[in-house]
């Protein structure tokens, strides 16, 4: 967390803006963001919302500054490769505040498998800036799930595109070339593939009018505006021009759970053993308990080839494709078996072998503050690991009313 108060910061910095009609300044500084991605466009929404007054923003990103970042990306300069790009953004967002304490939160983590969905609960606004479709899809779900409003940046060279979720998630508007995508992040067993195809070609001046009609559609929405929820706006690089189209919600989007009536638990952190939350859930529903993971975590794999056993104990988000590589079979020339038959577990249960009740629920692949779905005698609950909410979002203000 890094709290600062820019020496010479004047409460007039404002002053221009607050003369806009509709304008509401304490709105704006009362804003939570959440920004995944800073990579250029993360950059750049995140520069004009702290321009804008928004002080609160958590900057997730588990990637590191590299030289080609650096013609695109506003906040980075030459010397920060190697870097951790939500550290350097967080260092240099401090650096361009207008005025106030700002109050980052820089995470260094997975957006997608890694973020618990506790932390969507915390914001009032969630900003898509990932160039992956299986990261949008990823960051778009939980926000969806939890009802909070999501802009979602796309640029192809002079082209760009913001869409804004409603009723239809980000997911809803893929089309073949997207989810191909998705199926080059992920092997048929659904674990990492280390080849992410291609870059696209990029202009940072596309990055920075994408990103701030992605500061502009969050800013209007948290004057409350919701009339762009639901819609994809065309930055048509060639005029340019804009024009917006709505969003329908697809029948066959995958991605669409609600989540409602959370019931926070500050007893709860992914630290604890699976055994000790189970209990800790038995006695509150008073009964049998069973817990489901969200994700699968895989016991053991084997070879199809030559049929060998070996134990996996890993979340599958956190298992390659090469990890499920039978060592045996891969020492003879190829063409090695790659589809193990795999044994999984997703939920969990007292009855469940020590083995993995033993181990913490982070162990398990379950990250800080995630929300956990329980089956108890009397129905489904969604609890939430509540006890880390201090640890991953140290300071943040609390749910709004
Ligand atoms: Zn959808
Ligand atoms: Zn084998």
């Amino acid at each position: 967390m890094i709290i600062t108060r820019r020496p010479g910061a004047t409460a007039g910095a404002f002053d221009r803006q607050r003369l806009v009609p509709g304008w509401d300044q304490p709105r704006v500084e009362r804003a939570r963001v959440l920004v995944a991605g800073v990579g250029a466009l993360g950059n750049s929404v995140a520069a004009e919302l702290v321009a804008h007054g928004v002080r609160h923003l958590a900057l997730i990103d588990n990637d590191v500054i590299e030289t080609s970042n650096l013609s695109r990306t506003v906040l980075f300069r030459a010397g920060d490769e190697g870097r951790r790009k939500c550290d350097v953004a967080a260092e240099r967002l401090t650096l361009r505040a207008p005025a106030r304490p700002l109050h980052l939160v820089p995470l260094h983590t997975d957006a997608v498998s890694e973020l618990g969905w506790g932390v969507y609960r915390r914001v009032d606004v969630v900003l898509g800036c990932l160039d992956s479709s299986a990261a949008r899809a990823g960051v778009g779900a939980p926000a969806w799930a939890l009802d909070v409003p999501a802009v979602f940046g796309g640029i192809y060279a002079w082209d760009g595109n913001v869409l804004v979720q409603g009723e239809a998630c980000v997911a809803c508007d893929f089309g073949a070339a997207e989810w191909a995508d998705m199926n080059r992040h992920y092997s048929c067993h659904r674990v990492r593939r280390d080849s992410t195809g291609a870059p696209l070609p990029n202009l940072g001046l596309t990055t920075s009018i994408v990103g701030a009609l992605m500061a502009r559609e969050t800013l209007r929405l948290l004057h409350g505006d919701r009339s762009r929820r639901g819609s994809r706006t065309f930055l048509a690089g060639n005029g340019p021009s804009l024009h917006r189209l709505a969003v329908r919600r697809s029948p066959r989007c995958p991605m669409h759970m609600p989540v409602r009536g959370v019931v926070e638990m500050p007893e709860l952190t992914s630290a604890l053993t699976a055994g000790a939350a189970l209990e800790l859930l038995a006695r509150r529903w008073e009964g049998e308990v069973a817990l489901d993971l969200g994700r699968d975590f895989l016991l053991a794999a084997r070879c199809l080839g030559c049929g060998t056993e070996r134990p996996l104990m890993r979340a599958r988000h956190r298992t390659w494709e090469r990890d499920l590589l039978c060592e045996r079979c891969a020492k003879s020339p190829g063409p090695w078996p790659t589809d193990p038959e795999i044994e999984a577990m997703q939920s969990i249960s007292l009855q469940t072998p020590p083995a993995i009740l033993d181990r913490s629920l982070e162990a398990l692949g379950i990250p800080p503050l995630h929300l956990l779905e329980t089956r108890t005698a009397r129905g489904p609950h969604w609890i939430e690991l509540s006890g880390d909410a201090e640890r991953i979002l140290p300071g943040w203000p609390a749910i709004a009313a």
